[in-house]
This record gives structure tokens, C-alpha cells and sequence, in this order.
């Protein structure tokens, strides 16, 4: 039976069989019915009885509608959900505890990973005094669910500011108002540096919020809540930090370095580290990390492509080489072309590494698969006629878990290989 007072959303025996598969997703094309369903709404979720289905509807679970986006269903139990707002907070503290088990060795770290910790469309993120967060679907931005999610962050941290980071794209393709980022609420009794007021913000709300440091693996950076890419940095990158410095030497160039993060990590054991990214303001930012670590890092403002390409011709070598681009492939038609982008880059990096070098080469594109990233790896290593062995095969840190049934949450490959 549907929960009290909820809308039912019939969905088709393809959506249904892919819930029972594991899913926690419908799209639109398998809802059969959802009329006058608001957006956001909290529904039970129903397989159509009759023809196409089983002789009565059958109740699948409570999920999160979206009147928007192609993914209209997010379901967030296989049980009727009586009060949400109690189902949200326990989703939380269980997230927390899964970090407070599982992640070491940092301040800074995801707290909340939407589907990963089966809170579809609530990302939030802890550097150190400051938490951020990000909605991506209609069902978060309601304003007795934020109001909800909010509470319980901020009483399980105490955070001195927490911020809100936009994400422009999802929030046109859920059809919710355009918003900048934003300070929430800043504690002034709270943190090690004072907080400005909310009437000193500037007119995007942007500068006059304090940054703040956090640290992992012993490496220290810079955090300034409202700049910078994404959700601020790559956190799920931390382990992989930890892991390419166990293997690293000599020289080493980090392609695509952005704030720094493989960079300053090889500093501790590299003779010389070189960063490349075509961001100044991300250089910037990594520059100073470097002074903040004690740390001497060469940082060289250019397309990764253009100077992997001019360097490899001329013929410089190097002993470790980092490879950790941008998502190439946004959706499946892209992916030909993401792979090919991937063994170019590839190619001209074993092309540069001397012998007994090491190549830590990542993706972060779910639409590039696993075995897709190892086949242009390899068929570069072919042309380059290096041969690769693989120390690791690796994904995100564990505070990005990855549920098996959902396989896009499991989108960050990143391979450690040896050449010789
Ligand atoms: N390795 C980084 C994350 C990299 S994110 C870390 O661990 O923190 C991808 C980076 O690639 C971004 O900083 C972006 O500015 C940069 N980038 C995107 N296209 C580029 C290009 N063509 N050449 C160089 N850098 C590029």
C-alpha cells in the first residue's frame, strides 16, 4: 500500500525489473503514469498490473519524482516512507558513521555521496571548518528538505560556514531556478579564522569569505568555499594521492594537475615535480599549496595536449608522469572520441617515461569504462612499444562508495602502471 496521503508513479516492466536488478533509478520513457505528480514529490512507486504486467499493480518501494529530468525516478526505499524528514536524518547519521569508519588520515573527505549513501541528489562535502554542499535534483531543493539535511549536518559538525555550490547544468536540466553560490549560514563563534557577516559578502556573495586549510595524507591545502571547480576539490582522488607517491621518483610531470593534488603528494618523494593545467587560477591556488607544503613545484600554464605533444618530440623524459583529465566523455556518443583523446595522451606520455618509470593514468568518465580505459592504455603502450605491467588498478576513496547495482556511482578509474 502507498504511504499516506502519496502519489503513485506506474512505472513499466523494463523500469521494474531494473529496481529489482538493484537500480535505484527509472527513466522517463518506463514511467507509464505519473499525472499531476509535482516536482520533487516523495511517491510510491508501482509496477502496472494488467497486460504488460503482473494481474495487480505491485508496490516497488517510495522513490523521488522528477517532473524534469530524464531520470524521473530515484527511489529511496523498497518500503513505504511514512516520515521523511526522520528517513533523511538517519540516511545522514549512517553516512557519517560509515566515514567515521572507514576514512583516515584526513579532515577533508565526502560526507554525503547521493546515491552512494542512498540520498539521491544531496552531495555534501567536509575541508576541515567548512561544510559545502550540492543539490541536483527538484526532490533536495524543496525547502522543507533542504531545511532538513541542513539541521542535521550542521548539528553532527558544528561547521564554522557552510556553503552551497551550484552546479548550473543539473540544475537547468532538473527546471530549478538559477542560483549562485551561496553562504548558507557562517558561525562566528565557530573556527579557527573569523567569519565576515553576511552583509559583508560581496555581491555574489563571492570574496570576503575567509578560506580555510584542510589536510590529507600529512599534505596541507588551501580551501576557499566559494572558488574553484566542481565542489572545490577532487577529493576522491585522495587515496590515489597516497598510492602514486608509494611509487613515485626522480622526475615527475602532473598533466592536468589543477589545485596541485598528485602534485604536492610526489613533492615528498620526487627530486622534481612539474604541474600542467591549462587553469591560471587553479595554479595560482596550487602554488600556493606548494609554499604552504615547503615544497619547490614547477607550474606550467598551458592545453595538456599542445605541451605533452612539443615535449615528447623534443625528446624530454621524465620518471613518473600523472595523467588525470577532465571528463571526456559527458554521454555515450562521446565516448569514441573520449578514448581516442585518452590513448593520445597516453601514448605521448610512455613515449617520455625512461625505463622502470611509472604511469598513473585515471578517468573520471563513467561513459569510459574500466576494461575501455586498460584497451587505449594498451593500445598505446603497442604503439609506443613500451610494455606496461599494472601495479593497481584503483578507483575513487571510500568516501565515494560505489553500490554495486548502481554502476554510475562507480565512475573514477585510475591505473598505476610500471613501464619498461
Ligand atoms: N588532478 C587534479 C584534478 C584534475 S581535474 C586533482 O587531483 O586535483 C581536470 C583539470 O584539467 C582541471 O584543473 C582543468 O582546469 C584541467 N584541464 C581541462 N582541460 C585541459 C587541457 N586541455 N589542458 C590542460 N588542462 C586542462
Amino acid at each position: 500500500m502507498p504511504a499516506s496521503g502519496q502519489q503513485i508513479v506506474t512505472v513499466s516492466r523494463r523500469g521494474a525489473d531494473r529496481i529489482r536488478a538493484g537500480h535505484v533509478w527509472v527513466y522517463r520513457s518506463d514511467v507509464t503514469e505519473a499525472e499531476q505528480v509535482p516536482p520533487g514529490a516523495l511517491v510510491t512507486v508501482q509496477e502496472a498490473g494488467g497486460r504488460a504486467g503482473p494481474p495487480h499493480p505491485r508496490t516497488l518501494g517510495s522513490a523521488f519524482y522528477s517532473s524534469a529530468s530524464e531520470i524521473a525516478i530515484r527511489m529511496i526505499s523498497t518500503k513505504p516512507v511514512d516520515n521523511l524528514d526522520r528517513l533523511l536524518r538517519e540516511r545522514i547519521r549512517s553516512a557519517i558513521a560509515y566515514r567515521e569508519r572507514f576514512v583516515a588520515d584526513t579532515n577533508a573527505y565526502r560526507v554525503v555521496f547521493s546515491e552512494g549513501d542512498f540520498l539521491p541528489g544531496l552531495i555534501a562535502d567536509r575541508y576541515n571548518d567548512v561544510l559545502s554542499f550540492q543539490v541536483l535534483t527538484q526532490a533536495m531543493d524543496l525547502p522543507e528538505t533542504r531545511e532538513t539535511f541542513v539541521s542535521e549536518l550542521r548539528s553532527a559538525f558544528d561547521p564554522a560556514i557552510m556553503v552551497e555550490r551550484v552546479d548550473p547544468r543539473v540544475r537547468k536540466l532538473e527546471q530549478l531556478p538559477e542560483k549562485e553560490n551561496e553562504v548558507v549560514f557562517a558561525n562566528p563563534a565557530r573556527g579557527e579564522t573569523p567569519v565576515a557577516p553576511p552583509a559583508e559578502l560581496g555581491p555574489a556573495g563571492q570574496r570576503a569569505v575567509p578560506s580555510t586549510q584542510f589536510r590529507m595524507n600529512g599534505v596541507h591545502f588551501l580551501f576557499d568555499p566559494l572558488a574553484g571547480q566542481k565542489t572545490g576539490a577532487f577529493l576522491d582522488q585522495r587515496e590515489n594521492y597516497a598510492a602514486a607517491a608509494g611509487y613515485a621518483r626522480g622526475e615527475a610531470l602532473d598533466v592536468f594537475c589543477y589545485q596541485g593534488g598528485f602534485a604536492l603528494h610526489l613533492a615528498r618523494v620526487a627530486d622534481k615535480v612539474t604541474g600542467v593545467d591549462s587553469s591560471r587560477p587553479a595554479l595560482e591556488a596550487a602554488d600556493e599549496n606548494a609554499r604552504l607544503n615547503g615544497h619547490e613545484i614547477e607550474w606550467i600554464e598551458a592545453n595538456a595536449f599542445d605541451l605533452l605533444r612539443d615535449y615528447s618530440d623534443a625528446g624530454r623524459h621524465y620518471d613518473t608522469i600523472v595523467l588525470d583529465p577532465p571528463a571526456f566523455a559527458k554521454s555515450r556518443r562521446d565516448a569514441p572520441a573520449a578514448l581516442r583523446a585518452y590513448k593520445e595522451l597516453n601514448l605521448r606520455a610512455l613515449k617520455m617515461l625512461r625505463p622502470g618509470g611509472i604511469l598513473v593514468t585515471c578517468s573520471c568518465s563513467y561513459h569510459v569504462s574500466a576494461s575501455d580505459l586498460v584497451e587505449a592504455v594498451t593500445s598505446a603502450s603497442v604503439d609506443s612499444h613500451r610494455n606496461l605491467r599494472l601495479l593497481e588498478n584503483r578507483g575513487p576513496s571510500k568516501d565515494h562508495p560505489s553500490v554495486l547495482g548502481i554502476p554510475e556511482t562507480a565512475y573514477l578509474k585510475c591505473l598505476i602502471l610500471l613501464a619498461s
